[in-house]
C-alpha cells in the first residue's frame, strides 16, 4: 500500500510538471507563431434583419499552427490573455481587419461595418484609445466602419474608469457593441450611463429556441429594452429557420450565425458573398 502511494504521489507531481511544461510550450509557440506570422483573421456577416442582407462583418482569429492544423481561438486566447500576449496578437488583430475593410471598401463592398473582439486586458490599458487611433490612421480606414466588441465582464471587472475608457474610443468616431449579453451578471444601469451602440444577446439564449421558453421570454425581453434604450440589438448563434422566425417577430435588428454562414476567410469575402449565402 505504501508503495502504491509513493507510486501515486509521484504521478500526480509528474503530471503537474506535464501540464506546465505544455503551457510553457503553448507560450513559446504564441510568440513565435506572431513573429511567424502565423495567425490570420476569417469573418462572419453580420445580417441585416429587414433586408436580410449581410451589413457588416466579424473578424474572428486564428492560428495556422504548423503541425497542428487552423486552431480556434478557445484553445489560445485564455493563455495569451494570462500572459500578456494578447497585447501584440490584439494590435494585430485590429490592424489586419481594418486594412481588409479598407481592400474591401476600395472594391466597393457595399457593408458598413467591421466587428473586432476588444480583449479585456486590451481594454484596460490606459492609452487604448490613442492604440487605436493609431491604427486606424495608418490603415486609412474611416473610424465610422469599425465596431469594438468589449465582453459584459470586462466592463465589470474595470468599475468606474469603464465609463473613461469607453468615452475616449466612442470619441474617435467608432461604435462600441457589448458582447456576449446577458452572460455578465451584472447591473443593468451601465447600458444608459456608457456610450453603446449596440448589444450582441449571447449565443446561450437563442441556442434552445424554439423549445426553452424561458430563454424565448429573456431575449424578448432584451429585444425589448434595446429598442427602448435606442439600442441596436443582434442576436448570435443564430442556427435554424425557426430560431430567425422568431428573431424576425421579436423585430431583432441584425443576426449572426451558422444559418447565414460560417466565419470564412477573406478572399472569399464580400464578392462572393451573395452567392455563398444564396442572397
Ligand atoms: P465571440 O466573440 O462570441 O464570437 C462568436 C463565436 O461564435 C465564434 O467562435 C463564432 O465562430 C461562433 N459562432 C458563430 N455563429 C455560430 C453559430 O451559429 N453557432 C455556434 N455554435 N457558434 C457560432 P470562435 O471564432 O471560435 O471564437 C470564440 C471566441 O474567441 C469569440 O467569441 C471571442 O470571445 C474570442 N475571439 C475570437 N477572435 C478574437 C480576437 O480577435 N480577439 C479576442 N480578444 N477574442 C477573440
Ligand atoms: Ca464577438
Ligand atoms: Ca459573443
Ligand atoms: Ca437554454
Amino acid at each position: 500500500a505504501k508503495k502504491g502511494g509513493r507510486n501515486t504521489y509521484r504521478f500526480y507531481t509528474e503530471s503537474l510538471t506535464e501540464v506546465a511544461n505544455q503551457r510553457v510550450a503553448m507560450e513559446v509557440a504564441l510568440r513565435q507563431g506572431l513573429e511567424r506570422g502565423e495567425f490570420l483573421l476569417h469573418y462572419q456577416p453580420l445580417i441585416d434583419m429587414s433586408s436580410m442582407r449581410p451589413v457588416g462583418v466579424e473578424a474572428l482569429l486564428r492560428w495556422q499552427r504548423p503541425g497542428a492544423g487552423l486552431v480556434p481561438p478557445g484553445q489560445f486566447i485564455p493563455l495569451a490573455e494570462e500572459t500578456g500576449l494578447i497585447l501584440p496578437l490584439g494590435e494585430f488583430v485590429l490592424g489586419a481587419a481594418c486594412s481588409q475593410m479598407k481592400r474591401w471598401l476600395e472594391a466597393g463592398a457595399d457593408i458598413e461595418t467591421v466587428a473586432v473582439n476588444l480583449s479585456a486586458h486590451q481594454f484596460h490599458q490606459a492609452d487604448i484609445a490613442q492604440r487605436v487611433a493609431a491604427i486606424l490612421e495608418e490603415t486609412g480606414l474611416p473610424p465610422g466602419y469599425l465596431e469594438l466588441e468589449i465582453t459584459e465582464s470586462a466592463l465589470m471587472d474595470f468599475g468606474e474608469e469603464a465609463e473613461t475608457r469607453l468615452r475616449a474610443l466612442k470619441d474617435l468616431g467608432l461604435r462600441l457593441a457589448i458582447d456576449d449579453f446577458g452572460t455578465g451578471y451584472s447591473s443593468l444601469a451601465y447600458l444608459k450611463r456608457f456610450p453603446i451602440d449596440k448589444i450582441k444577446v449571447d449565443q446561450s439564449f437563442v441556442r434552445d429556441i424554439p423549445h426553452d421558453t424561458a430563454d424565448m421570454e429573456i431575449v424578448a425581453t432584451v429585444v425589448a429594452m434595446a429598442k427602448n434604450l435606442n439600442l441596436q440589438v443582434l442576436a448570435e448563434g443564430v442556427e435554424t429557420e425557426a430560431q430567425l422566425a422568431y428573431l424576425r417577430h421579436l423585430k431583432c435588428d441584425a443576426a449572426q450565425g451558422y444559418l447565414f454562414s460560417r466565419p470564412v476567410p477573406p478572399l472569399e469575402f464580400p464578392p462572393l458573398w451573395n452567392a455563398v449565402l444564396g442572397f
